[in-house]
């Protein structure tokens, strides 16, 4: 090993919440760090999905940091934000924190290589840039390996074709003949937007998005989320609760109630709009076919008013469910259904009227050709495991994390480790309750977890840590039993990786709820150093 190459005592991979939080701790504790990420600033996601309409879906205060100095002169202008504003935000930290000067940008981590004998990783970028490093945090997001289907001739189409997930800068839509395919949460926010200023827009639904209401507000300097009223209270108690916000979970079944009761009680979580209904709703929502039928029933009877044409409102709220309710993520909506009563909006079940081909200005159906000018695939992602099977990661033994995920499913313990691959930490990754808790709450609770394994290692000269493979098992089957015990299994979506092509259905979340995982994670992380 020559000289020339860079080693610190932990690399970054990924500049969003993950990367910040790891960077502003891990220098406190005196480690060398370098943080490396593909885009050109700080935000991950935000950086990316610019696409029209991009906000988040997880509320302020809580989709935020829980770092003082970053909190005090920070003010929100919605309880949920968009991306601009969200962009700006990351912008705040990196000004805040001091955060760039240990960031390379435009650098794309290809292949990253553990030397079993140096207890080191070599990190290989695509510009060709080489880094060593004892401790590899690769934090890549859920939504970092974009999805295209395969489509007949789209090669042939002229017109423009944007992925959501790699939006250009200042892209006017205005008055274009629009087909967008994909109405998961990229697609319905990206209808709200367009719906109003396309001269056309065809929506290509495969599966209804069962939206919520967003409980939007504007804030002011008064707000909490400005005075910083009850942080202290928000963030000590965010990674008590199953969901990481400040909803509270039910104990009551819904089997434990009639019909008028279960009527009320869905109006009530329903009025709280946001999330209520999906993770505050009765305990058994997503073990019981019954309960969960009935909380479908209960929100098609709440869209279906919204959409005046009955043909439209039979595609987008079926009256026989789609799925089990909650076992793909809902998304929030404002006005989306609404769209689809313009006249220039129109939605097409490719179930019954497949995509057949691509032409030069156009889309093909079994109805015809539709024109079109431009193209936008809100196809979602290889959600969670993509990120990283796409990196040639190699571990002991020469094995590489796409082969072992690839042929095992995702493989983690605690979600925060996986076998073979020493000192690899990852953050909101799979297994680990992301899909169904606020991003920052979670994250955190894994970092602050790693943090006190760093000390440990340290404190007790451990160069390096490995789990063992058979706590692995038992924690990786923990997470999957929960999707085959429970109606997720029914629900076809990144939740069970069935969007993908060849990859293995199964639930790659952990459904048992963040203080659980926290306490799993407290408790047993230590486990790995033997
Ligand atoms: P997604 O939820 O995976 O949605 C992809 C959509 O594309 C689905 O409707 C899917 O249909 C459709 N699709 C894929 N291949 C297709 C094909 N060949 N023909 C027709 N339709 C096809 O992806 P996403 O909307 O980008 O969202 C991904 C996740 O990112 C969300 O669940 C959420 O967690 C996160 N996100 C959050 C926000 C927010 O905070 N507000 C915003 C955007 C994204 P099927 O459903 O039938 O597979």
């Amino acid at each position: 090993m020559t000289s020339e190459v860079p080693e610190y005592d932990a690399a970054i991979i990924g500049a969003g919440f993950s990367g910040c939080y790891l960077m502003y701790h891990l220098r406190k504790m005196g480690l060398k760090v370098h943080g490396f990420d593909a885009g050109t600033e700080f935000g991950g996601t935000w950086h990316w999905n610019r696409y029209p309409g991009a906000r988040v879906d997880s509320h302020t205060p809580f989709y935020e940091l829980a770092i003082p100095e970053s909190q005090k002169d920070w003010k929100w202008t919605q309880t949920y934000p968009g991306q601009e504003e969200l962009q700006n935000y990351f912008r705040h930290l990196d000004k805040t924190l001091n955060l760039s000067k240990d960031y390379d940008f435009k650098v794309f981590l290809t292949d990253a290589i553990y030397d079993e004998k140096a207890r080191r990783w070599d990190l290989y970028f695509k510009d060709g840039k080489h880094v060593r490093c004892r401790i590899f945090l690769p934090c890549l997001g859920l939504s970092a390996a974009p999805l295209t289907p395969e489509f007949k001739n789209l090669d042939q189409f002229k017109g423009d074709v944007y992925h959501t997930s790699n939006w250009p800068e200042h892209l006017d839509l205005k008055d274009k003949s629009i087909a967008i395919i994909g109405t998961g949460a990229s697609g319905v926010q990206c209808i709200q937007e367009l719906g109003p200023i396309a001269k056309q827009l065809y929506v290509f639904q495969r599966s209804p998005n069962l939206c919520l209401p967003m409980p939007q507000e504007e804030l002011n300097d008064d707000s909490p989320q400005n005075t910083k009223e009850g942080y202290a209270d928000y963030y000590a108690n965010r990674a008590f609760s199953f969901s990481g916000f400040d909803i509270p979970t039910q104990e009551r079944k819904g089997t434990e109630d009639g019909p008028e009761e279960k009527q009320k009680f869905f109006q009530e979580v329903w009025d709280k709009k946001g999330f209520s209904f999906w993770v505050g709703n009765y305990a058994d929502l997503f073990f019981d076919k019954e309960t969960n039928d009935a909380a479908y029933k209960f929100w098609r009877s709440q869209v279906i008013k919204r959409i005046k044409d009955p043909k439209k409102a039979a595609i987008l709220a079926p009256e026989k469910a789609p799925y089990p309710f909650g076992c793909r993520r809902p998304c929030m909506e404002t006005d989306y259904y609404e769209q689809f009563n313009r006249p220039n909006v129109d939605i097409i079940d490719v179930n019954t009227e497949p995509i057949l081909e691509f032409t030069e200005d156009g889309i093909v159906t079994k109805t015809g050709e539709r024109k079109i000018d431009t193209l936008i695939l809100a196809t979602g992602f290889d959600t969670l495991t993509g990120p990283f099977t796409r990196i040639n990661i190699k571990g002991l033994n020469n094995q590489t994390l796409t082969k072992k995920w690839g042929e095992e499913g995702a493989s983690t313990f605690l979600a925060v480790t996986t076998n073979g691959f020493p000192n690899l930490f990852f953050l909101g990754g799979p297994q680990s309750p992301i899909a169904f808790s606020n991003n920052p709450s979670t994250i955190e609770v894994q970092a602050n977890a790693i943090f006190k394994l760093i000390k440990n290692m340290n404190d007790q000269h451990i160069e390096a840590v490995n789990p063992k493979r058979e706590d692995e098992q038992v924690w990786s089957g923990q997470v999957r039993d929960w999707g085959t015990n429970s109606l997720f299994h029914l629900a076809k979506g990144w939740y069970m990786g069935t969007n993908v092509p060849g990859k293995k259905p199964e639930l790659i979340s952990w459904l048992g709820g963040l203080p659980s995982y926290k306490q799993m994670l407290e408790r047993s992380l230590f486990w790995i150093i033997v």
